[in-house]
């Protein structure tokens, strides 16, 4: 074949990838799953490290780059087909997941070592000590980042501070501004055509706009910022008609169409942001306390704590809490915790046990709920009675 061939060959190759990212980045709310298992990146070897991560394809594709030049095993466990966090909150990415896929992937007849190293926004679902207990392996929680592995592992396994923190950039504000608009424009198309075909532009450009804005400045809107935002959204849609000509259907439209649109966009934003707490435990009232009591400075907590809650106090063996007020009740200090020393507190001051927040269930909104009601789970301790 000729180099010419190759290098359209090669193109196009690239450029079915390109497309299918892009597809999947749009319809990310949806499952994309791939095949589980056992990956070489490179030419690895008997002491190469070992990476763990769920098989969602976008994430096993993005960590597949961002290892190019390394020599790698990556083994990938069943998720669901969804991303690391989502999927580690959800109970779909758990330490059985872990066990199983480390236990069968064939990855303990290539490698003399036992230790693997998970993302760390899988700590809220897979816990490091059980993982240790049931099969050997020794788990790390490596950077929140892929494209950060190169570095950690080059790094002998350290992370920096900004490894350790969840960030919401421009770029990934547009990414899940994308996720949303794709659907939202869907809706709204197919609602138009079958009303009103001529409107579907107009109200696709609508939704577009409108969930570029709502990722970019809805966490910077004051409350009440849903009402806010739904009047400036409609406001806008409504200016855009008249300026453009638009006569009453065409403003009856714009102003029903903005006041839906701003309900989808909104409906699980939080869930759809890494800083507000989605896809968490449900209970906004609940706050993080450490009972300094128990700890013994392990320091799984400073290590998982994607918000930098915590800082070492190494003469003392233990962790001061603060930065608590950032806290975004992600749960993985407290499932990873030794020592039980981490719960969460509601109002009332009542203590929900560290092992109620590791069996833990979805409610019909996809969110972490605690079953306090469970048999066995102990989840709501009382507060102790006033003196
Ligand atoms: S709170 Fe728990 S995980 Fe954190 S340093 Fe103390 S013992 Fe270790
Ligand atoms: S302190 Fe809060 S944000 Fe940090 S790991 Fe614990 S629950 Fe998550």
């Amino acid at each position: 074949m000729s180099g010419g061939a190759t290098q359209l060959r090669a193109r196009a190759a690239r450029l079915r990838e390109l497309l299918r990212e892009a597809l999947q980045a749009a319809f990310r709310l949806v499952p994309w799953p791939t095949e589980p298992g056992l990956r070489a990146v490179g030419a690895p070897g008997p002491f190469s490290p070992v990476i763990v991560t769920g098989n969602y394809d976008l994430t096993v594709r993005r960590v597949m780059r961002a290892l190019r030049g390394v020599d790698a095993w990556l083994v990938v466990a069943p998720s669901n087909g969804i991303n690391v966090w989502c999927a580690a909150s959800g109970g779909m990415f758990t330490t059985h997941q872990v066990v199983t896929a480390l236990k069968t992937c064939g990855i303990e007849d290539r490698v003399k070592h036992r230790r693997a190293i998970l993302p760390q926004l899988a700590a809220t679902g897979v816990q490091a000590r059980e993982v240790a207990r049931r099969c050997g392996w020794r788990l790390r929680f490596g950077p929140v980042y892929a494209q950060d592995l190169p570095r950690y592992l080059a790094g002998d396994q350290k992370k920096t501070d900004a490894m350790r923190r969840v960030r919401f950039g421009v770029a990934e504000r547009l990414e899940m501004a994308a996720a949303w608009a794709a659907p939202a424009a869907l809706v709204v198309a197919a609602g138009a055509a079958l009303v009103k075909p001529a409107f579907a532009p107009g109200l696709v450009a609508l939704a577009v706009i409108l969930a570029t804005t709502c990722f970019l400045v809805y966490d910077r809107i004051p409350e009440p910022r849903r009402l806010l935002f739904g009047v400036a959204a409609v406001a806008a849609a409504l200016a855009g008609v008249a300026l453009a000509g638009g006569e009453t259907p065409a403003l009856l439209t714009a102003a029903a169409g903005g006041a839906a649109l701003t309900a989808l966009l909104t409906f699980d934003y939080s869930g759809s942001t890494p800083t507000e707490g989605g896809s968490h435990f449900e209970e906004r009232s609940w706050h993080i306390v450490l009972d300094r009591e128990r700890c013994r400075g392990v320091y799984s907590c400073w290590e998982v704590c994607p918000e930098a809650c915590f800082e070492k106090r190494p003469n003392l063996h233990t962790v001061d809490l603060a930065h608590d007020g950032r806290c975004i009740r992600c749960g993985a200090c407290v499932v990873q915790c030794p020592m039980d020393a981490l719960a969460f507190e509601d109002a009332e001051g009542r203590r929900v046990e560290p092992d109620a927040i590791r069996r833990f269930k979805l409610n019909l909104l996809g969110r972490r709920a605690v079953d306090a009601g469970s048999p066995g789970a102990g989840a709501v301790a009382e507060p102790p009675e006033a003196p």
